[in-house]
């Protein structure tokens, strides 16, 4: 297998990435804008680009992702790509007729530094973009960050760009998901539903990326926040951004522009971070805890007392993006679980102190790498080995050269598709996480009991 010959002896590493924990900004850029409906994403770079980050994307969700490209050539590479981003916006415009363009950028279009700002407004002025239609655009330089950064850069071009200033404020909430699933949005607005809570997700990526199959190709898919519910943020009572790394840059943005007031949460999984959500929820609401939210919390800690026997002190190593890991870290140590290896592609040490903040009680040291590799993580594997792994699908070969349970948890995953469907948000959420804790290791348990000791009841 090709991680075979991977190493047991670590050595620092400052130059050099071996099989990268991450994805780049505009992968991250291109998802954010997929969650406006009617929105066209545009990436300002070679073809190259493009089609490596729709493919990433298609591949994940299994849906037509649609982009244009300022298709870069030799002189564009020379001198900018102005022309070409002009003739895009304009080309796009008339076939495609979507309301707004969000023009992202990659590392070669910043490395020669086009100004995009100064490029819209020409060819505005220009009357190559209709009136009413929009474009906005984020800087997602891929030498930076992640495609975690890039999915919080375009999140915020959002609010810079469309939600507007008012003294008028509506009984309402913002809520900004994070870099989770189509899913976990749609489950997110269940929540506040539950609960009656008015709200305004954005992005919303559930139903364009998780769309039904009706038989007819729809262009612009009938999910998405639409340009009206953005504008509209700037009215609401307040925002609660879910997961630091991805959410925070936004909702700091609309304080800063529309003085909505916001609190920054963990992303709701698990059980303590579904809980703090569904407080903030209540207290920004102003409403009381419907007992239906209650029964199903109830049920994730039913399932937690019956099973805790086999989870007791599982080994787990980890690897994903930050703000999925730190909620999944705390899941863990709640349900007695040990989290012993945990990486992250995408740098910030914040996430390094956060999860020693949620790991400090446990009897052992936890190693954690935020801007670490996958090469980084299986050579932690070999020296300590884990009972599970939870990863996106490059996990496979290490979990098989290791012959350790794999859980499918982040991106990419493209050889499974229950991520499409099922959100691992919220309390319903965290009984999905618990089933396939469970399923895992009892499964390995089965396979490796002895026939006197197979346990058919448990
Ligand atoms: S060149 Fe940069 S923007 Fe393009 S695919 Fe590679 S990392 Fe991403």
């Amino acid at each position: 297998m090709l991680l075979r010959h991977t190493p047991t002896e670590v050595k620092e590493r400052s130059a050099l990435t071996v099989n990268p924990a991450k994805t780049c900004q505009p992968v991250g850029a291109m998802y954010a804008a997929l969650g406006i409906h009617n929105c066209f994403p545009h990436s300002h770079g070679s073809q190259g680009c493009c089609a490596y980050h729709r493919s990433m994307l298609t591949r994940h969700y299994k849906e037509p992702v649609m982009a244009g490209t300022s298709s870069f050539t030799e002189g564009a590479s020379v001198f900018g790509g102005g022309a070409n981003l002009t003739q895009a916006l304009h080309n796009i415009f008339t076939l495609y007729e979507p309301d707004v363009i969000a023009v992202h950028t990659t590392c070669l279009s910043e490395t020669i530094g086009d100004d995009i700002p100064q490029i819209v407004s020409a060819t505005k002025e220009g009357g190559k973009i209709p009136e009413g239609k929009l474009v906005i655009h984020a800087n997602t330089p891929s030498y930076v960050g992640s495609h975690v950064t890039g999915f919080a850069n375009m999140t915020k071009s959002m609010v810079s760009y469309l939600a507007e200033p008012t003294t008028q404020k509506e009984d309402r909430v913002n809520v900004i998901p994070g870099y989770v699933e189509p899913a976990d949005m749609a489950e997110v607005k269940r929540i506040a539903d539950q609960l009656g809570v008015k709200t305004i997700l954005f992005p919303d990526t559930s139903g364009v990326l998780n769309a039904p199959q009706t038989g007819r190709h729809e262009f612009y898919p009938r999910g998405g926040a639409t340009v009206d519910e953005i504008k509209s943020a700037g009215a609401s009572r307040a925002t609660l951004a879910l997961g630091n790394l991805a959410s925070a840059l936004a909702a700091k943005e609309l304080e800063t522009k529309c003085k909505v007031p916001f609190e920054v949460l963990d992303l709701p999984i698990g059980l303590l971070a579904t809980d703090r959500f569904v407080d903030a929820l209540r207290k920004a609401g102003g409403v009381p805890v419907p007992e239906s939210v209650s029964v199903e919390r109830g049920q994730v800690l039913d399932v937690m007392t019956d099973m805790q026997q086999y989870l007791f002190q599982k080994k787990v190593a980890l690897v994903g993006d930050p703000d999925q890991l730190i909620a999944l870290t705390e899941f863990l140590v709640t349900l007695d679980m040990w989290p012993t290896h945990i990486v992250t592609g995408t740098p910030g040490k914040e996430f390094e102190r956060r999860i020693e903040e949620i790991t400090k009680d446990l009897p052992y040291h936890v190693n954690v790498k935020a801007g670490g590799d996958m090469y980084l993580f299986h050579q932690w594997i070999k020296n300590d080995k884990p009972d599970l792994i939870i990863g996106n699908t490059y996990c496979k070969y290490i979990a098989r050269d290791e012959d350790i349970p794999l859980i499918r948890h982040g991106f990419p995953i493209v050889d499974r598709i229950g991520h499409i469907v099922f959100p691992t948000v919220g309390y319903r959420g965290a009984l999905r996480l618990l089933e396939k804790f469970l399923d895992a290791v009892m499964d390995r348990q089965d396979r490796d009991s002895d026939e006197r000791s197979v346990e058919l009841v448990m």
